[in-house]
This record gives C-alpha cells, sequence and structure tokens, in this order.
C-alpha cells in the first residue's frame, strides 16, 4: 500500500522553506500532495491559480510530488485521495501550540488520520509566507527567501 502525504498549505505564495520541508519528507512517503486549502472567508495575495502554477513548476523535476486543491476540511480531501498522513513545519512554539490542536482534531475526525511534523531547518525557520507578503507589499525583494521558479516583479 503506497503511502500518501498531504502537504496542506495556503502557499500565498510557496517559499524556500516549503520547498525545504517537502524535500525532506520524501524519503518518509511514496507520494507527497501539496495541495493548497482553499478558505472562502480568507482573502490572498496571490490567486489561486497563480499559487497553483508556481507549485506546479517548483516540483515539476520532483515525480513523487503531485500539487492539489481542496475546499472544505483537510481530512476529508486527504480521505478522498486516500492519503493517510499530512505533512507540516514547525518553526516555532507557536506554531507547535497551533499544530498540536489541528493535528488531534484531525486523528479525531480524520479516523486516524495521523500528521507527521518536520522541524524547520535552522536556515528556514525564520522564513514565511507571512514576512514574504509584508517585504512584497513594502515594495521590498523577497528573493532570498523564495524558490528560483517565484519571480514576483516590484
Ligand atoms: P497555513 O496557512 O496553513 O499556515 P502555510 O502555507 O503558511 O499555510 O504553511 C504550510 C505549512 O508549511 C505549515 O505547516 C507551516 O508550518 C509550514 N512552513 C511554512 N514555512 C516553513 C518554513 N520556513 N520551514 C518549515 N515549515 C514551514
Amino acid at each position: 500500500m503506497s503511502k500518501i502525504a498531504v502537504f496542506p498549505g495556503s502557499f500565498d505564495p510557496i517559499t524556500s522553506g516549503h520547498v525545504d520541508l517537502v524535500e525532506r519528507a520524501l524519503p518518509l512517503f511514496d507520494k507527497i500532495v501539496v495541495a493548497v486549502g482553499i478558505n472562502s472567508q480568507k482573502k490572498y495575495l496571490f490567486e489561486l491559480d497563480r499559487r497553483l502554477d508556481w507549485l506546479e513548476t517548483v516540483f515539476a523535476h520532483e515525480n513523487r510530488v503531485e500539487v492539489g486543491s481542496f475546499e472544505g476540511l483537510t481530512a476529508d480531501y486527504a480521505k478522498s485521495i486516500g492519503a493517510k498522513y499530512l505533512l507540516r513545519g514547525l518553526r516555532n512554539a507557536s506554531d507547535f501550540d497551533y499544530e498540536k490542536t489541528i493535528s488531534q482534531l484531525n486523528n479525531i475526525i480524520g479516523e486516524g488520520l495521523e500528521t507527521i511534523f518536520l522541524i524547520a531547518q535552522p536556515g528556514f525557520s525564520h522564513i514565511s509566507s507571512t514576512i514574504v507578503r509584508e517585504i512584497i507589499k513594502g515594495g521590498g525583494d523577497a528573493t532570498p527567501f523564495l524558490p528560483e521558479e517565484v519571480v514576483i516583479k516590484k
């Protein structure tokens, strides 16, 4: 039985931190589905299609990584594609506090769905999509935090 993990997130935009996490997690799974969760209440900086295009381009060389998107519960999406694992990253204690509860809930509603956490590497733990968006909104250059395939014109 193949081990499939969903890596859910907003990826608004994808950063080098996300890419590092997927690369480090690949030896653990047969397939990782990087999936954009669509929350109609949330305002995004980049359109869904643009975020998906970036994900497709960044992982084009990796045939065990697929890109998807979903509305509704992450646990339902995971079930619909036969994934028994979620992948998430932990950068700091606030990530932990938030992720702990979500992971416990997903384990119940996902009927045993397990979240596998990887601690961010020191060289990536300061990177977040939030910081990248702030740099872009402020007219700065976010290139140092982005994979080379993600080009954002000022
Ligand atoms: P969400 O809106 O669900 O938090 P994000 O796209 O911001 O979506 O993040 C998705 C996942 O990637 C989260 O588990 C987050 O902790 C992880 N992540 C984000 N940035 C990094 C990083 N620099 N290093 C490791 N994990 C990260």
